[in-house]
């Protein structure tokens, strides 16, 4: 059950009424319900304790890096999965204990290895040879051993978005499989690295369990040879991926998702990272807007919003499909007409939704996209010089401004004019 839903014809997040919301913090803003965040969680964590496996849950933080997200989950026992320096302060600063704290990422640089390894986080997943005799040399440097795991490109197609697959041989993610071997050769000789598991991680709202399957096995394989031929790998890092359901379509639940984990990689007996993101926060979020006009084409009908792709780019980037609902329930025979759904962006790709049936909308109606909480608000911009819309989360009836719609004086004052203009 989803914490957004309507009421007594008004659209609520968890008890509070989202009408009255925007009244008092305007449109777009993001709202997040505290009870789906940390219900999520459970039921992800739950699944895999019931399934009988070892599991340490590494939120992945660029899903959606607010501060409060990320305590949300620390607060249930969650580590962070983190790919920049950014990242991993926000993951400490929100209180995830460093030894819980995973760094991933193709390109890590010096600056960031060493506040990884001053901070003493759980390991560095690395993703290439020149990285591995970077890491090294930066430990070493340090007097420290940074703690390793290899990420292991299996050449899977996780049968997602082409631009969320991560797990194919071309893609830039991951070390070839084939590679392996060798590379856990050569780190065993290094001495700034501490060999500790093999990691793996093929791709974004995966939809279906096989991609899943055929990595895990290949991984499992993997694991036992290495292990047979003496290297220390003490842990197995299964990254995240696991998709939600956007449109209503029936998707692989938690629980097959652990018995698949359960069946490839169960018997290794090794402690297992999982590193969800979308999964924890998706459905937990939304994006409130408003109509700013009904424009009628001669062929279509345009919904013209106040939001636009710099607040929820996963349309025009991903042809993301999202539910829009109108914040005033409609009623259950009202008629429904096509509308292209679009933002005030000067761009053709500032569009939501083509041809999408709703009822009938007028200027000032508010409607909300449903499913936004995670890749939401981390990857919008002010392109337009449009102002980052606000952040809010609510608990019970109560709500809290998270991160409060700067000024335009404040987003200016970023900027500086060279003295000579
Ligand atoms: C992005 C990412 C994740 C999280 O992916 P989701 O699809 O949001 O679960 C996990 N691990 C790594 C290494 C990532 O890059």
């Amino acid at each position: 059950m989803s914490a957004f839903a309507y009421r007594n014809g008004i659209l609520h997040a968890e008890d509070l009424p989202l009408d009255r919301l925007i009244e008092e913090v305007g449109t777009p803003a993001f709202v997040y319900s505290r009870a789906d965040l940390q219900a999520a969680y459970r039921r992800f964590a739950g699944a895999l304790q019931d399934a009988g496996l070892d599991a340490r849950i590494c939120y992945a933080v660029k899903a959606n890096p607010h501060l409060a997200v990320i305590r949300s989950f620390a607060e249930l026992g969650a580590g962070a999965d983190v790919v920049s320096e950014g990242e991993l302060r926000r993951a400490l600063a929100a209180g995830v204990p460093a030894d819980r704290i995973v760094f991933a990422g193709v390109g890590k640089s010096d600056g960031e290895m060493a506040l990884g390894l001053e901070t003493g986080i759980l390991q560095f997943n690395v993703e290439s040879r020149e990285e591995l005799l970077r890491l090294d040399a930066v430990a070493r440097g340090l007097g420290k051993t940074a703690p390793v795991a290899l990420r292991v490109n299996p050449d899977v197609d996780a049968k997602t978005h082409a631009k969320i697959t991560t797990g194919k041989s071309e893609n830039k993610f991951g070390i070839d499989i084939r590679d392996i071997p060798e590379l856990l050769q050569l780190a065993g000789g290094l001495p700034g690295l501490a060999i500790k598991g093999l990691a793996v991680h093929i791709g974004s709202q995966i939809t279906q369990l096989e991609p899943f399957e055929a990595a895990f096995r290949r991984v499992a394989e993997l694991f036992t040879e290495m292990r047979s031929a003496g290297h220390p790998l003490e842990h197995l890092d299964m990254g995240g991926g696991l998709g939600i359901a956007y449109q209503g379509e029936s998707l692989p639940s938690v629980e097959d998702y652990a018995a698949v984990v359960r069946r490839t990689v169960g018997q290794l007996g090794v402690p297992l990272v999982f590193e969800p993101g979308r999964h924890l926060v998706g459905e937990a979020g939304l994006l409130l807007a408003r109509v700013l006009f009904v424009k009628q084409g001669r062929s279509r009908r345009f919904l013209i919003l106040d939001a636009a792709m710099n607040d929820l780019l996963r349309p025009a980037l991903y042809d993301a499909w999202h539910e829009i609902q109108p914040l005033r329930e409609a009623a259950p025979d009202a008629t429904r007409q096509p509308f292209d759904v679009v933002g005030p962006v000067c761009e053709s790709g500032d569009i939501f939704a083509a041809g999408r049936p709703l009822p009938e909308m007028a200027a000032g109606d508010a409607l909300a996209f449903r499913s936004a909480g995670a890749y939401g608000a981390t990857m919008a911009s002010t392109y337009n010089s449009r102002l980052p819309a606000p952040e809010i989360m609510v608990s019970g009836s109560h709500y809290s401004i998270i991160r409060a719609r700067p000024s335009h004086e404040q987003l200016m004052a970023q900027e500086t004019l060279p003295d000579w203009l």
